[in-house]
């Protein structure tokens, strides 16, 4: 089932930005992950692998799991966004509009326990999507945002590739992934 939506994402042509896509990156990992991370888009190195986190962004991320003894097989990691919008700019309304089904379906299938939703694009359109208001990551971060209508639950945090520009940021990025991955049941809490 998993498999049929990420082979109809690599065929897609709902939006405009398959015509500049080398591959679309519909997102891999554990079919029914108590956590799924859900990041932007893919940028450059996503777009020529197909994979979701495989550049910078991506290393801190799996070295951030890796500290806490996760390995990325045992979560679902994917974006709002499945092409990448030419140099990276961010994605349009429009886009997301058209993409967010995928995702939908995603989360349908998988039924994760927690979605980490990592930088704002992500945090906003999971929140609304599950009926809450949006607000800054700044001031929403490491926050639980429980659907019970959904029985899912929410946290938003920076995304990996802000953390990189702004190393202040990385301490809460790796706080926020720690209470992810506990209250996903991955790992024990401290
Ligand atoms: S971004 Fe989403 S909606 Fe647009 S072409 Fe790619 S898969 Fe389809």
């Amino acid at each position: 089932m998993l498999q049929e939506i990420e082979e109809e994402i690599r065929q897609c042509r709902k939006c405009p930005l398959w015509k500049t896509r080398t591959n679309a990156v519909p997102g891999e990992g554990c079919s029914d992950a108590s956590l799924m991370l859900v990041g932007e888009a893919p940028g450059r190195k996503e777009d020529v692998e197909g994979r979701p986190f495989v550049g910078a962004a991506g290393k801190l991320l799996t070295e951030t799991l890796k500290k806490n003894g996760v390995g990325r097989e045992e979560i679902y990691i994917t974006n709002v966004v499945k092409c990448r919008p030419p140099g990276n700019r961010n994605p349009r309304e429009e886009e997301i509009e058209k993409c967010l089904p995928y995702l939908q379906r995603q989360i349908d299938v998988v039924r994760p326990i927690i979605i980490l939703a990592m930088g704002n694009f992500a945090s906003s359109a999971l929140l609304k999507m599950h009926g809450f208001r949006d607000g800054k990551i700044t001031a929403i971060r490491g926050r639980i945002f429980e659907s019970p209508l959904h029985a899912i639950k929410i946290i938003p945090t920076f995304h990996p590739a802000a953390c990189i520009y702004n190393r202040a940021l990385t301490e809460y990025f790796e706080k926020d992934v720690r209470k992810a991955l506990e209250h996903a049941g991955i790992i024990k809490p401290f």
